[in-house]
This record gives C-alpha cells, structure tokens and sequence, in this order.
C-alpha cells in the first residue's frame, strides 16, 4: 500500500512550512520512525520521522519549497508491495528522458490507481497545456489529461485559426484596396486553400506543443476525465478507466459556445463560432448574433470572403468592456466597410427557413425580420463543468463558473482552476497567467494575478486592444483623470503604410501620471499594446512613457506622442503645445 507522507502539524499558530532537507532520495529503502525530512516554520528546524517502513516512491515537495502544514510530500510504498506500479518504478531515482514516448495510451499497461504525481491537469487547452509546462519545469511529474486535442479551444477553434484567416482577409483587403495595382478589384481568395493554410498552422504548433510536453517529461493520457475526490482522477477511454492520484489537480476544462433559448444550433445554416473554424463555403448573407470579439472577428472575416454581414447585439454597444469613444470609432470603420450594425437588439426568433434562416428580433419597439443564408451565434460561452465531478465535491461556484481565489484554489484544498473554467477573463493569455499563478501556489510559493494588467484583444480591421481602467471606469473610481490622445492619422509610418485610421488614448491620474488605461485602435493595436503594459507593470508615468526615444518612423511614435501630449508637448500635433 502506498503511505502518503504529509507535513505534520507543527504548532497552533504555524501554517505553513518549507522542506529543508530530505534524508532520503526517491527509490531509496526507509524505516518507520527513521528521519526522513526536515522542515523549518519561522525560526525552528523539525526533524520528521517516516510514518511506514519501505521505498520512498516520491518526493512530492522538493527541499527550499514552502507548502501549508498536512500537505502530502511524499509517498512511500510499504515493504509488503511486491511490484511497483509501472510509473512508480519508471520515476524511482530516475528522470524520465526526452526521448521517451510520453503520450500514455488508455489500454496500454495501466499505472496501478495509487501512483501519486505531484499534479494532474484536467484539460490540455491554454490553461492546462501551460500549468503542466510551468509545473514540469520546476521538476515536478506531471499527469496531464486531454480528451480531445492539445491546444484546445484556443489552437484548434479559436485564436489561431481565426487569426489565420483574418490575416488572409487583411491580405485581399489591402489589395483591392491599393489605389496602386491594376486589376486588384478582380483578385479574390480561395477558400480551400485558406482553410488548408490554417490547417497546416494549427498542425505545426499542435506538434510542437506535442514535443514540447514531451521533452519536459510531462505525461499526457489521452480520455475524459473526472474528480472521485479533490486528489483523485478518473480517465475514461475506450471503455476503460484509470485512477490518477495527485498531490494537487487544477481544473482547466475550458469552455464552448453557449446557446440561445429556443434556437436549435444544426451546425448547417445556425453555427456556432467551432462550425465556421471548418467552414467548406461562404454564405451570400450572414448574420451575427452578439457583438462581442467572437462575434466581430468573424464577422470581419465573413465580410472579407465577400459575404453581406449584420451583426445583432443586445446592449447599445459592441464591445461592451471597451472604451465608449473606441467603440464609437470601432464601430464606424466596420461599418464604413459594409458590416452592418445594429444595437439594443431583442432576438425573439431564429428559425431555418428552406435554405434561409429568419431572425426575427425588436429594435426600438418595433418587430422586424430578415433573412440570411447562414447565422452565427456568438452570444458568449459557458464553462465545461459538466461531469467532470464539482457537485460530487460540492465545490464553491460562481453562477456556472468555479470558484476561485486569487491563488486560483478552489474552495477545496489540493483543488486549483484556471482558464476559461473561472470565467475571469476568457483569454488564452489570461489562461496561461491564471495556470501559472496556480502552479506557484503549489508548489510553495505566493501569488496572485493582478487583472487590471491583463489585456483585451480584438482582431477586427482595425484593430483594437486595451488595458487598466477606461476613462469612464477611471472616473466612476474617483480618479481625477486626464487623457491624451493621438491619431494614427498624423503618424509618418501609419500613413506611409496606408493605414491611417486609429487612435491611441492614454488615460492617467492627473497629478502624478500614474497610467491607469491605454486602449490603441489601429492596426497592430494588439502588437503596440506590448510596450504600455511594460509601462503599467513597471509603474512608469506617462511623463516617462513619453520620454522614450522611438525609431522613426514607427507606428509606436503614436504612444510616444499621446505621451508627450500629456505634458502639452506632443511633436507632430498641433493645438496641445504649452506656450
Ligand atoms: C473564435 C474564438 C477566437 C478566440 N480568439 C482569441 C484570441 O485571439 N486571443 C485570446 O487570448 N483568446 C481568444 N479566444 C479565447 C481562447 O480560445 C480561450 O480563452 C482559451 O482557449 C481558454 O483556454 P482553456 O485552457 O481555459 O480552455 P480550452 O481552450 O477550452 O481548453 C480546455 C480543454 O479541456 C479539455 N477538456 C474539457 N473537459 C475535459 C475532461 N472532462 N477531460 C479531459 N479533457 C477535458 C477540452 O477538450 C479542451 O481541450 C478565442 C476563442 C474563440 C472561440
């Protein structure tokens, strides 16, 4: 039987402590009573003895780490066990090598349902492929279970493929819209090879994602898995099932699209976002339900392919997170382009129709229907909890959502979420934040994630990104607030590339320039974001933002120049000077 080594209570007052010495190394044969570790809290060292006569089979917490006292540390398999488990005898004393094979077939020799690892991962998306990396490479065995593919939402039906395409839709947009190449209006894309060149992108990092969990000696177990308790998995697959017992488990089940009431997604003529990442064919007419960056990356990516597009929100706004006056902006360039948009939108039905699809909805009061050939749905998304074992538990949610704090520990011990699953920010980078601030709590160490620092993204053309504090957010904070703009429209290099629509606003605290927001519309906006988050996270002022010496021409001159505006001092704009 395996005997789970725990950190001992060591006072009323101590909680935690870290693991100063091991006695012994894994592999190594130990004697009940014998000291096996020593662990220092506060000021005092503790010799604890072996609660079990055997083979130390795991470190779980190595020396220098700082875990809550009753923290399993170790597992020793008692003398009487005459085989070891497979995994168990793999790791004893040994590193697993790069060049092993990782991925741990369901039916192949089974690990037996004891082995401990010191973490499991549920789900290989953004949020678990990224805590099983960090977690590796502090030199923890790591289990990590994937019932689909590696990637997850992210790779394979989300960011990556639709940057894809709408770096392809950009292409012909650029194009047909250079006043410079005859014939540019005839050029079109084709379709099939769009969908094979994303194919082959979303394959190149599906493999390399492969090779790099493989290298770090993480082991992947492909099947569904769920928690029998808050140390316990149970994989399924193939009609088999194995047991995968941890010190710790972080759930990263991520999410898929949510409905809306009384409409029946056929995946036909009403899809949902994962439907288009396969599209075969556009559609003449589509509509969008939800303005939303799901919504409005593909309805960029579906004008682009020449189809007429609507997009239906319910709120007065797109965007409802963004900036009032960059959403005003956002809005009118897509509209500029043909998307159609219409607000405060009441979807009463959507229903096919022979090979159209009717939407009726209420706008202003009155009831109004059109007809397209194809609708998305991109009303938001819901977290994947289903059967993964959180009523069992009883775990602490948030509506649909688990329940974290801000160490990403559920309200169970040994139990951590991140990515999608918590609903915080539904973002991979956001995901691979949450995963390792997770990891770092488990392994002994203290942190939290700070959202204010975590961006926003949207690919549409222009493109839009953000962080900290709107200037409306700003202000309902009792900030007394000054912002600083400057327009795209008077930068060499935006111009000089035939992209002059786009702003960037800094929004600050008025007396000492603390930057509390940027949001940057144009495009790169998403690349240009890069340098104000180094600002914000190394609290520079926008007086220092502004101090910097740029490369000329370069599309960050923009940020450089709302900066100096702060000052009254911008170069190239005229009206803000100081006399
Ligand atoms: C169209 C679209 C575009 C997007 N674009 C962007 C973007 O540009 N930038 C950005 O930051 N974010 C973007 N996102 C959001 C991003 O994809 C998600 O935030 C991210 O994938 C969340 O990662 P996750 O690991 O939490 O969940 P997921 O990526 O959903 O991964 C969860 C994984 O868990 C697996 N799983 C679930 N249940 C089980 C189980 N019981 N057993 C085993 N495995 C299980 C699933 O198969 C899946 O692989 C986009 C999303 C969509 C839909």
């Amino acid at each position: 039987m395996p005997v789970e080594v725990v950190l001992p209570m060591l006072g009323i007052t101590v909680e935690r402590g870290r693991i100063l010495k091991w006695h012994k190394t894994e592999g190594q044969k130990v004697k009940k009573g014998e000291i096996l570790f020593e662990v220092e809290t506060e000021k005092v060292v503790t010799e604890v003895e072996s609660p079990a006569t055997g083979i130390l089979a795991r470190v779980l917490v190595p020396e220098g780490v700082e875990v809550p006292l009753l923290t399993v540390v170790g597992v020793i398999l008692e003398e009487a066990e005459e085989v070891l488990p497979d995994l168990g005898k793999e790791s004893l004393g040994t590193q697993r090598s790069a060049q092993e094979p990782v991925e741990k077939k369901p039916g192949a020799p089974s690990p037996k349902s004891a082995v401990s690892w010191e973490l499991a991962v549920l789900g290989g998306g953004p949020a678990g492929y990224a805590a099983a990396i960090r977690a590796a490479q502090r030199g923890a065995q790591v289990v990590l279970v994937e019932r689909d593919k590696l990637g997850g939402t992210c790779l394979h039906r989300g960011c990556i493929p639709t940057k894809s395409f709408l770096s392809d839709v950009e292409l012909l947009r650029r194009v047909r819209g250079s006043e410079l190449l005859v014939g540019g209006q005839g050029i079109g894309l084709d379709l099939s090879r769009m969908v094979a060149r994303k194919d082959q992108v979303v394959a190149r990092l599906h493999k390399g994602l492969e090779s790099l969990l493989q290298s770090l000696g993480v082991t992947v177990v492909s099947g569904t898995g769920e928690l029998l308790d808050t140390r316990t998995l149970r994989v399924k697959a193939n009609g088999q099932e194995e047991m995968y017992s941890a010190g710790h488990i972080i759930i990263a089940t991520g999410s898929r699209p949510r409905g809306l009431a009384k409409v029946e997604v056929d995946g036909e003529r009403i899809l949902f976002s994962d439907h288009l990442a396969a599209m075969k064919a556009v559609s003449e007419r589509m509509v969008v339900i939800g303005g939303g960056a799901i919504g409005l990356e593909w309805a960029a990516i579906m004008k682009g392919l020449g189809a007429q597009v609507t997009i239906l929100e319910l709120l007065p706004r797109l965007l409802a997170q963004l900036d009032e006056e960059m959403g005003r902006i956002l809005e009118r360039a897509l509209e500029e382009q043909g998307i159609r948009v219409l607000t405060q939108v009441q979807i009463r039905e959507v229903k096919p129709h022979g090979q159209e699809v009717e939407i009726g909805f209420v706008l202003n009061g009155e009831s109004m229907n059109i007809r397209a050939d194809q609708v998305l749905v991109a009303v938001g998304r819901k977290p994947n909890t289903e059967g993964i074992g959180v009523e069992r538990l009883g775990l602490d949610m948030d509506g649909p959502f688990i329940r974290v704090d801000s160490s990403m520990q559920s309200s169970l011990p040994w139990l951590y979420a991140a990515g999608d699953v918590v609903g915080r920010t539904m973002l991979a980078h956001a995901a691979f934040a949450e995963a390792s601030v997770a990891v770092e709590n488990i392994l002994g160490g203290s942190r939290q994630l700070d959202y204010s620092r975590v961006p926003s993204c949207v690919y549409t053309s222009p493109e839009v990104a953000w962080v900290g504090l709107t200037e409306a957010q700003a202000r309902e904070q009792g900030y007394a607030v000054k912002v600083q703009r400057f327009p795209f429209g008077h930068n060499g290099k935006a111009l000089a590339m035939g992209e002059p629509e786009g702003l960037v606003k800094i929004v600050a605290e008025e007396e000492l320039g603390q930057i509390l927001g940027v949001c940057i519309l144009g495009t790169n906006a998403t690349e240009l974001l890069g340098e104000c988050l180094v600002a914000m996270r190394l609290e520079a002022t926008v007086e220092e933002l502004g101090d910097l010496i740029k490369p000329h021409p370069t599309l960050s001159e923009a940020i450089t120049e709302a900066a100096m505006a702060w000052t009254g001092r911008p170069l190239h704009l005229a009206g803000a000077h100081k006399p």
